[in-house]
């Protein structure tokens, strides 16, 4: 299985970006026609998740009320000011999969891909890898 990376600029702090598009060109260039895959972040205070991209209110309230579940401002030990958005990163998780049929990222109707940035405004990577069955 080959990896490709391409970059996503975020543009706030927490912000969920639908980089739906950027997957499935990737999966049409592997040339696979029926197998899986699999998106990674290589980040600890960003990540990776599959929901609603038809109504882009999904995200916003999915950015606030994680806000809202793990506020910015708490008695955290770790120093740098970011432990809401490693908390985050882990309640979103750093992967996800979906299935490759006749050639495409083969998501539910009303599923995107997000790239979850916490820790925002950066330049994230992410790494998609598309195997055969
Ligand atoms: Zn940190």
């Amino acid at each position: 299985m080959s990896w490709l990376t391409f970059e996503v600029r975020t543009t706030r702090r927490a912000q969920l970006v639908n980089i739906t598009e950027r997957v499935a060109e990737v999966v049409e260039r592997s040339g696979v026609q029926d197998g899986i895959c699999h998106v990674f972040i290589p980040h600890t205070t960003a990540g990776v998740t599959i929901n609603e991209g038809a109504d882009p209110d999904v995200a916003i309230d999915v950015e606030s009320h994680l806000g809202e579940l793990v506020p910015k401002e708490a008695a955290f030990e770790h120093a740098e000011g970011n432990s809401d958005s490693h908390i985050k990163t882990i309640l979103v998780g750093p992967s996800c999969s979906a299935p490759v049929r006749d050639g495409k990222l083969s998501l539910g109707t009303w599923q995107a891909v997000f790239l979850c940035e916490w820790d925002g405004p950066r330049t994230r990577r992410v790494e998609v890898g598309v195997s055969r069955h």
